[in-house]
């Protein structure tokens, strides 16, 4: 093989500029010319005026510049046209056009499907799991997951010092959409009383008892961490019904989200003050970890050295701290599970 590519895709994640600089010194040290292919798949479909607009070669020293810089140099995006196999065909001969003999994809799962697509047309693909979810069954760790973690617990570490000042409970919102672990592991690096994830169903009532309990022992501060898709698994709750039960003024509900269910708590736990915060997007845009930049630097040497080797249809994980790959097709079969045993110990001790 000789020329290859290299696109990030979906949500961006802190590392994956560190995995395309692991790629291009992979690259170039095996002489394999590299193309960056920009805005995910979006790049391959020759929509743009200019063709650097769409791709570039990528110089090592370039790429050794940018490497420590959090985002993606190369740009992220959505591309919809992708679902339509009419333009896939259009991205495998925009490959084949430009010689370019083998792909390397950093994204989720959604853009794994996109490869596995790609391979089917003839294009050599390999995946590397880039997304701060940690939503991929089949590996232990993807890529931003740690630095998103640690940007959340830091933020939950100064958010518990100022709770602690002021006597107050404090809801806190990671993102990890329908996937709970950002949400668990914070949890359980900070010592938060309870975490809501859209793994396990909840009722507001249950944490409005629990949350009485911890005040009832004199902790006023208690954290909880909820996971951005944990609405998602919460049983109905009607503040209008709860509030004209208990003989209040009443008001209709709105949608539910962080604020809200601070000021629900607050109202049903008889506090003063309650407060929300939403970490929100400080995860995505975070310098990556030294956890993520190894793994970053592995995954994107052992993708180049698959595609020299011929090895194609694959996705890089860790399994057992160790970097490993398997076939795309059955890497997104895989079965999540989900740590209800420390979700449990959270929501319990
Ligand atoms: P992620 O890769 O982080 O899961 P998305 O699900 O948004 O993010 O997918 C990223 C891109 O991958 C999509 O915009 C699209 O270009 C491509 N993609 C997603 N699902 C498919 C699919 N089923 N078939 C082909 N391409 C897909």
């Amino acid at each position: 093989m000789n020329k290859i590519g290299v696109l990030t895709s979906g949500g961006d994640a802190p590392g994956m500029n560190a995995t395309v600089m692991a790629v291009a010194k992979s690259a170039a040290y095996y002489n394999m010319p590299l193309v960056g292919i920009k805005h995910g798949y979006n790049g391959l479909l020759r929509k743009s005026s200019s063709l650097f607009d769409d791709m570039e070669e990528l110089h090592l020293d370039t790429v050794l510049d940018i490497a420590d810089r959090p985002g993606t140099y190369l740009r992220t995006a959505r591309c919809m046209e992708f679902m339509d196999p009419a333009w896939r065909q259009i991205a495998a001969d925009t490959l084949r056009a430009m010689g370019i003999e083998g792909l390397v994809v950093i994204g989720g799962d959604g853009s794994f499907h996109g490869a596995e697509y790609l391979c089917q047309l003839g294009i050599p693909c390999i995946g590397i799991p880039g997304t701060i979810d940690n939503d991929l069954p089949y590996t232990e760790m993807t890529l931003g997951y740690d630095t998103a973690v640690n940007v959340c617990v830091d933020a939950v570490r100064a958010i518990r010092a100022t709770s602690r000042s002021h006597d107050r409970p404090h809801v806190v919102e990671v993102m990890g959409r329908h996937c709970g672990d950002i949400a668990l592991t914070t949890a359980v690096s900070t010592g938060a009383e309870i975490v809501l994830v859209p793994e396990v169903e909840w009722r507001i009532e249950d944490v409005a008892k629990r949350l009485n309990q911890q005040i009832a022992k004199g902790n006023t501060r208690t954290t909880i961490v909820v996971a951005e898709g944990c609405w998602e698994s919460m049983e109905p709750f009607d503040m209008f019904t709860f509030l004209n039960s208990h003989g209040k003024k009443c008001y209709a509900g709105e949608p539910i989200s962080s604020m809200r269910l601070a000021s629900i708590l607050k109202r049903m736990c008889g506090m003063i003050e309650a407060r929300s915060t939403v970490i929100g997007y400080t995860q995505r845009g975070a310098e990556p970890t030294a956890r993520d930049s190894a793994f970053a630097f592995e995954a994107g040497n052992l993708a180049v050295r698959l595609l020299k080797d011929g090895i194609s249809n694959q996705v890089i994980g860790m399994k057992e701290g160790k970097v490993f790959y398997m076939a795309i097709d059955e890497a997104l079969q895989a079965k999540r599970s989900f740590n209800r045993y420390l979700y449990d110990l959270v929501n319990t001790i």
